[in-house]
């Protein structure tokens, strides 16, 4: 084996380490839920339809407070406030 062969096979292998190291740091640095990263209000989910394609397992969000508009990973919903129609039913019942 030629030393230029071993120099691109370790070449490449580091590249693909690098590849996955930084996919999984990023991964990691995404917060779960549908909480905004800026100011911790719920976010709405909304259609991308490239990223949507791409990645569907993330949750494509945009914050109506701050209009913060990026990516989450899927997790614990923040519960919804309760409408007027909800109360007076939980009322009735
Ligand atoms: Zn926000």
């Amino acid at each position: 084996m030629s030393d230029a062969l071993i120099f691109g096979i370790v070449f490449i292998v580091f590249v693909v380490l690098r590849i996955v190291a930084a996919t999984v740091f990023f991964l990691c640095l995404l917060p779960d839920g549908d909480r905004c990263p800026n100011c911790d209000t719920p976010t709405l989910r909304i259609q991308s339809r490239g990223w949507n394609l791409l990645m569907p397992w993330f949750r494509t969000s945009w914050c109506y407070a701050c209009n913060w508009e990026g990516m989450l990973r899927n997790g614990p919903l923040s519960p919804q406030p309760h409408t007027q129609e909800q109360t007076r039913h939980d009322v009735k019942t």
